[in-house]
């Protein structure tokens, strides 16, 4: 018998199994994890960036745990010869209409704690030539990593401090008792004291195999990239992004450093017809049709209606997609772009209709389960693996 059974083996579940390992050394561990691998989904398939903690509403588990998660992973990465860039971010506004929301987030970020700067035009030209800005805010905390070389350490340590981690293990059955927990896969069955749910894109199809019903489930948004031409990698410095859209979840097409020295243009987001649909074409009848029967879905259908119709648009249209990121650097022609990789974000939607914006857990009797994780989780994965086992586990 475990005394603690994971289910997914992305940088939020390696982060949970970690912190119980660092509090519980002698505790027995095991993590199930369907891919051959870690980091198969949204770990290994996102814009590698570290988040500063800038957009989150004060006092939010996001804002909390993004901030500290910063510093703590910058700090893993260099404790373990891993590659990071701490090379900070522009956040431009590019017209006078999207100055208010710039002040917004520096107010934001101030009580977030931030060390940030405000960036006049001459001063914005100084560090990012070619975006065409009226002014911006520099965050120096945000940089680049590679998530899924963090996640391998990850699990290069918990299987070196006698954790177990189990691939190709699809978990497809669950029993609750009252002294420890059943999960079962198409091929064994394993149990532990305890559960941890973090399936990412799955977690509300997992939290019902356990028998609950979360109030939520997850959407999956497809985020599409483009890559620069390489003698275009000089017209991005640090990271380049907009004004976020203040009423959607996503912060907007923005150019990315990336830990292999190209730069990455995107993502969009589109609604995906496959929970791990990374083309277009990928369907799956029983995803989509939970989505389209789901009332929460047609009610943000109906809010987000224009601005999801010019996603979709823009995902089909490279000249459409071009168009939007050359709001930023006006330069750059259809041809300096590339297609690029493409990532699934796991949304939750609540039953009327409101995208959830914090991390959100939910317990069960003998579980406990990570019902979203969406950004910036990945940046604050070590210290949510910390906080649930501090708020749950002592
Ligand atoms: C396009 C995109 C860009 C992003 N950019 C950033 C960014 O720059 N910075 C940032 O901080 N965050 C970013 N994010 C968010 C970040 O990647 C996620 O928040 C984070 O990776 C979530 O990790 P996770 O472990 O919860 O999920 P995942 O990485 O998806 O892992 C879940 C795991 O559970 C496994 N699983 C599912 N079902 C089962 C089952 N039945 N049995 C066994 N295993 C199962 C899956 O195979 C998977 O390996 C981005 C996400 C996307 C998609």
């Amino acid at each position: 018998m475990y005394d603690y059974i994971i289910i997914g083996a992305g940088i939020v579940g390696l982060s949970v199994a970690k912190a119980l390992q660092d509090t519980y050394p002698d505790r027995k561990i095991a993590i199930l994890e369907k891919e051959s691998g870690p980091a198969k989904h949204q770990t290994g398939h996102n814009s590698g960036v570290v988040h500063s903690g800038i957009y989150y509403q004060p006092g939010s588990l996001k804002a909390q745990l993004a901030k500290k998660g910063n510093e703590t992973l910058y700090a893993f990465c260099q404790q373990h010869d891993l590659y990071y860039d701490r090379c900070g971010k522009v956040i431009v506004a590019t017209t006078e209409s999207e100055l208010p929301q710039l002040n917004m987030l520096h107010q934001r970020g101030l009580e977030n704690g931030l060390e940030l700067t405000k960036l006049s035009l001459q001063q914005l030209k100084e560090r990012e030539p070619y975006v065409d800005g009226i002014a911006g805010l520099f965050v120096p905390s945000a940089g680049i990593v590679n998530y899924r070389q963090i996640s391998e350490k990850l699990a290069q340590l918990i299987q070196q401090n006698d954790g177990h981690i189990f691939y190709d293990q699809r978990v497809e059955k669950i029993t609750e008792t009252s002294s420890h927990v059943d999960v079962t896969t198409h091929s064994q069955t394993y149990q532990a004291k305890w559960l941890i749910n973090c399936a990412g894109l799955f977690c509300d199809r997992i939290a019902a195999l356990a028998g609950y019903d979360i109030l939520m489930k997850i959407i999956p948004f497809r985020g599409e990239y483009y890559v620069l031409n390489q003698d275009k990698e000089h017209l991005v410095n640090h990271l380049i992004y907009p004004v976020p859209n203040p009423d959607f979840p996503f912060l907007g097409v923005h150019f990315t450093r990336m830990h292999n020295g190209k730069r990455d243009v995107g993502p969009n987001a589109v609604l995906a017809f496959k929970r791990e649909g990374y083309k277009k074409t990928d369907l799956n009848v029983k995803d989509l049709y939970e989505v389209l029967t789901y009332p929460g879905f047609w009610k943000i259908a109906k809010n987000y209606l224009a601005e999801g119709m010019a996603e979709m648009h823009r995902s089909f249209s490279k000249k459409r997609f071009v168009e939007n990121a050359c709001r930023l650097i006006p330069s750059l022609e259809i041809d300096d772009f590339q297609p690029g990789p493409t990532g699934v974000r796991a949304q939750a939607l609540t039953l009327d209709g409101k995208l959830v914006d914090d991390f959100h857990l939910f317990n069960g009797k003998r579980s406990l389960h990570v019902c979203n994780a969406p950004s910036p989780a990945a940046t604050a994965s070590l210290e949510i693996g910390r906080e649930i086992v501090l708020r749950h586990f002592t």
